[in-house]
């Protein structure tokens, strides 16, 4: 029976709280110490262990819980510690935007690995634990599964989706696209709301926050974008674009709208895409940034000695046309390091991302 028919029958007892105009409201967000009422929001610093010195390690947390019911959704970033380009998503959706009308709940994990963070590094540095692999954590296990059992079952497990924010790995650059199991069709709903231009497909490694998640009941997805140590303005322009369409979706924000990113590809398992490894040591002069096409053919990157002899030069060529998702910023190699993630696209997508190539060109060209 729904709310308006018990009203008709004339229950009239006044509600415990007010209640919004459809007569229905949120529930209070709840987690081990602590309770956000309806319409209210909270900025946490949650214990999830203890320094060499017993003080308290504690991740910033923000819930916003809208008066309106609707489904509660995480945004996390820097599970690993120095990748921050998410950190700035988290804190604006959390902080600049107006939540008024939210019908749901959002949970802020602006920086998730604190001991990483603090040192600027990616794993924990207690022995060099990679967060992102150890949840959904057990208690009375090592110190990163637990850290990861206090996260995961006060702050994730309540929820009904999640997205959490990575970049690439040091020294490295991704073009802003999204990693998710799009055999869940709760997955792939999220992912494809997130409008980004590229989606690569796969459940992830076992013990990754969005596996895991996903396996325990929350749809999750993780965005890549950009590169660590760093805040890049436009990948994070184009992923708050990507919440305030995911919040349209799930009918968070009901005055916005889903985003169309203009053109899409989901990259299978099956489909061409390979990381292209340097054969050489030296030193690499890169001809490609992230997010460009390349033809096959074409010159990737060449690499060299510290003296530039011709017979020594290494020429890179892409074995065949596609993008370049993610590519290589530190411009030295060993034999058998990566270069550039290259995947290949089918001829619509090719002639989607041409078109708006060209229309780029002419307007740069008008200013
Ligand atoms: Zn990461």
């Amino acid at each position: 029976m729904s709310d308006d028919a018990a009203r008709d029958e004339g229950t009239d007892e006044p509600p415990d709280q007010p209640a919004d105009s459809d007569g229905i409201e949120n529930d209070a967000f709840t987690y081990n110490g602590g309770r956000i009422d309806p319409g209210e929001s909270a900025n946490i610093r949650y214990g999830i262990s203890e320094t060499y010195l017993g003080d308290p390690v504690r991740i910033p947390v923000t819930i916003v819980n809208g008066e309106h019911p609707g489904p509660t959704v995480f945004l996390s970033a820097a599970a690993h510690g120095d990748e921050l380009n998410g950190i700035e998503v988290v804190r604006e959706v959390a902080h600049d935007w107006n939540h008024a009308e939210l019908h749901g709940t959002l949970v802020c994990l602006p920086v998730m690995n604190v001991p990483g963070f603090l040192a600027q590094e990616r794993y924990l540095p207690i022995y060099d634990r990679d967060l992102n692999r150890s949840f959904p954590g057990r208690e009375g296990s090592t110190s990163a599964r637990r850290m990861a059992h206090q996260i995961f079952t006060n702050f994730i497990e309540p929820c009904d989706i999640g997205i959490d924010f990575h970049t690439s790995t040091r020294g490295r650059t991704n073009m802003l696209h999204v990693r998710a199991n799009m055999d869940n069709s709760q997955v792939s709903r999220l992912a494809k709301a997130f409008s980004s231009n590229v989606i690569i497909a796969g459940e992830g490694p076992s013990g990754t926050l969005r596996r895991e998640a996903t396996d325990a009941g929350v749809p999750t997805i993780t965005v890549e974008m950009g590169e660590a140590h760093r805040f890049q303005r436009s990948l994070i322009d184009r992923a708050l674009t990507g919440v305030a369409s995911v919040l349209a979706e799930f009918g968070l924000h009901q005055d916005s709208s889903v985003h169309w990113p203009g053109w899409r590809t989901v990259i299978n398992d099956d489909d061409e895409k390979t990381w292209i490894r340097a054969d050489a040591g030296g030193i690499v002069d890169m001809k490609h940034g992230r997010g460009e096409l390349v033809r096959e053919g074409d010159v990737i990157c060449t690499i060299t000695n510290p003296f530039k002899e011709e017979e020594d030069i290494v020429t890179v060529e892409a074995p065949f046309t596609g993008l370049v998702v993610g590519v290589l910023e530190n411009p030295v190699v060993y034999p058998g390091n990566p270069l550039c993630h290259l995947v290949g696209l089918s001829p619509d997508t090719r002639t989607a991302l041409e078109r708006e190539h060209t229309a780029a060109r002419s307007q740069s060209e008008l200013r």
